[in-house]
């Protein structure tokens, strides 16, 4: 699934495209996938202007001039390509779609537009979803209302993840970092990144850490981000942007993907364990267990 940094690189290519658009038609090949209602797409979505493209977490917020909102998560193998007469722009899981003629199989929605570009929605495993919602509405869905501050805001400080980690203080840190509700859009390689450079053992319990962990798990997690931002996400499932290129943040990865390999701090291996059921890379020489006396 597409973290923070992917999702907001995918943010960043949609909204140099289709910003300013009117959406005139909306073809619907898959009803689940867009369970709006006929009468909703004619009354609210076919007309409007695309006014914004935005992020919560892992999911986009096309903003529309009539205040409304399509909210779009690509899950697994959802992508999102652009499509005009001079410019073809993929972003999401790869599959043909981004070379090959549109609407394909996996496509699952499309949108044209007033000049006749098209927004395609594919997505093979169908686990993805677009859907529309008035602008007042949004914080009321119970899936936007559960999850945790942005980690890049500005407001976010560490003594509010140290208030947010405490939510859960008897597990383990990896699997509260990787909780939405805690903190919203980290994944498992962002993680497995942040916790090697803040120099914390996963398997420590949240209520074990210092305020000095914290700190350095905070600022690892604003610098991890940050460096997967600027190199375009991560390919490590060969997402592209919205140019078409891949990301490359996993070139520069320290641990994640890297197990059996010399640790980059102390030359020791890098392990892999399952973690609450979730692929877990550390160090466990210069990554200790914190145990507060
Ligand atoms: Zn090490």
């Amino acid at each position: 699934m597409p973290e923070l940094p992917e999702v907001e690189t995918i943010r960043i290519g949609l909204k140099s495209l289709i910003v300013g658009k009117t959406i005139s038609k909306v073809n619907l090949i898959n009803p689940t996938s867009f369970v709006n209602s006929q009468m909703e797409i004619d009354q609210f979505l076919i007309g409007s202007k695309v006014i914004d493209v935005q992020r919560r977490a892992k999911v986009l917020l096309i903003k529309l001039n009539n205040q409304h909102i399509l909210m779009t998560h690509l899950k697994m193998t959802g992508q999102l390509v652009f499509d005009s007469l001079d410019s073809h722009f993929g972003a999401g899981h790869p599959n043909d779609s981004l070379i090959g003629q549109l609407p394909d199989k996996s496509t699952r929605v499309y949108l044209t537009f007033n000049d006749h570009s098209k927004l395609y929605f594919n997505d093979q495993r169908k686990f993805g979803w677009i859907k529309l919602y008035p602008i007042d509405q949004i914080d009321q869905i119970p899936f936007m209302n559960k999850l945790g501050p942005e980690p890049l805001a500005k407001d976010f400080t560490w003594q509010k993840l140290k208030e947010r980690l405490l939510i859960r203080p008897k597990s383990y840190i990896k699997p509260v970092l990787i909780d939405q509700s805690i903190v919203a859009g980290i994944g498992n390689i962002y993680a497995d990144e942040t916790l090697w450079m803040a120099r914390v053992n996963p398997n420590t319990r949240v209520n074990q850490l210092t305020d000095t962990n914290i700190k350095q798990i905070f600022e690892s997690l604003r610098s991890v981000l940050m460096l997967s931002l600027e190199k375009g996400g991560s390919t490590d499932r060969n997402y592209v942007n919205a140019q078409g290129q891949k990301g490359s943040y996993l070139d520069f990865a320290n641990v994640y993907g890297r197990q059996g390999m010399p640790c980059l701090r102390c030359g020791k291996p890098i392990i892999k364990i399952k973690l609450a059921g979730r692929g877990t890379h550390y160090c466990r020489y210069c990554q200790k267990i914190v145990r507060q006396k």
